[in-house]
């Protein structure tokens, strides 16, 4: 008998509201949907978290 681990890993997604250039990066303590975040790397507007999801992981 095997019991296989799951790991579920939290990802963020974030999305400029002037150029909707999306970004997805590891979830850290803080996130939550809608809160403005960094300035757009490439247009200077507003980041905001669009998504914040679970996906599983294989071990
Ligand atoms: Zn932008």
């Amino acid at each position: 008998m095997f019991s296989k681990e799951k790991t579920v890993v939290e990802y963020t997604i974030e999305k400029c509201k002037s150029c909707n250039l999306e970004r997805k990066r590891k979830f850290k303590d803080g996130d939550y949907l809608f809160l403005e975040t960094l300035k757009c790397e490439s247009c200077d507007g507003l980041v905001q978290i669009e998504k914040i999801f679970g996906e599983t992981i294989d071990q």
